[in-house]
């Protein structure tokens, strides 16, 4: 069964006519399910609508980095009343994009932070976008306790392809480009990492050699090229108005 855990069928610049014709494709396509991430309150609330609109679809509730800055606490506040609908199935996408946001670290942390908090008082999974933020990823992610004992036990165990069981942290992180040493810690703390577009660039390639040798494989998920094309667009084109005001 295919399952597409990041897409964005919200996208604010879809109309609604285009926004049906994607949805038509993914129904008469191979792919099972989709979960459509949540960026920001409204994109969150499209989000749910696209839930209740097709039976194939769920949620993410979530705030983007890239959106720290002009977060509120009501805006928290307002993820945490969406995520209690019962076709949101994790907070996200959520994270550090240094990257594109190397002027306000400090409140993409603190956002980030907050959301990790909220998904632990849910109990719920956590979508991560992380960019040129590998290391301070995991260790908020760890200070943060979203792989403590107390969040494992929340979420049954996975097979491990050897005939065992291994933790599962409900922790994904999409698009990963960090080392291989990282992506491997990251799976025996019971993470889950795509390697999406990244792995067309130099450290994406060698994340993806050592990866792909490892028993983490059981942990590895795909995107299907759309789904990162549009979280990326979206995200060259957010840059390119806020670089011209
Ligand atoms: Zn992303
Ligand atoms: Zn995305």
């Amino acid at each position: 069964m295919l399952f597409d855990a990041h897409t964005h069928l919200n996208f604010d610049e879809y109309t609604e006519e285009r926004r049906k014709e994607i949805a038509d494709e993914i129904a008469s396509s191979a792919v099972s399910f989709v979960v459509d991430a949540g960026d920001c309150v409204e994109s969150t609330k499209q989000a749910i609508k696209d839930a209740e609109d097709y039976e194939w679809c769920f949620a993410s509730a979530g705030i983007h980095p890239e959106h720290a800055s002009r977060t509120t606490d009501a805006d928290i506040e307002e993820i945490r009343k969406l995520a209690a609908h019962p076709k949101v199935k994790a907070i996200g996408e959520i994270g550090l994009d240094f990257y594109y946001g190397k002027d306000n670290k400090e409140d993409q942390i603190e956002v980030f932070r907050r959301q990790i908090r909220l998904a632990n008082e849910l109990h719920m999974p956590i979508m991560i976008h992380t960019r040129d933020a590998n290391q301070i990823t995991m260790d908020i992610l760890k200070e943060e306790g979203a792989f403590s004992e107390e969040r494992l036990s929340w979420f049954p165990a996975r097979p491990d392809g050897k005939g065992g069981e291994a933790p599962d942290a409900r922790v994904q992180l999409h698009c990963f480009s960090g080392s291989k040493e990282l992506a491997l810690e990251y799976v025996k703390l019971g993470a889950t990492i795509s390697l999406g577009g990244p792995i067309t660039f130099k450290n994406g390639k060698k994340a993806a050699e050592g990866y792909g040798r490892s028993d983490g494989r059981q942990n590895l998920l795909c995107h299907s090229p759309p789904s990162v094309r549009h979280c990326e667009c979206r995200q060259h084109s957010d840059h390119r108005k806020r670089k011209t005001g």
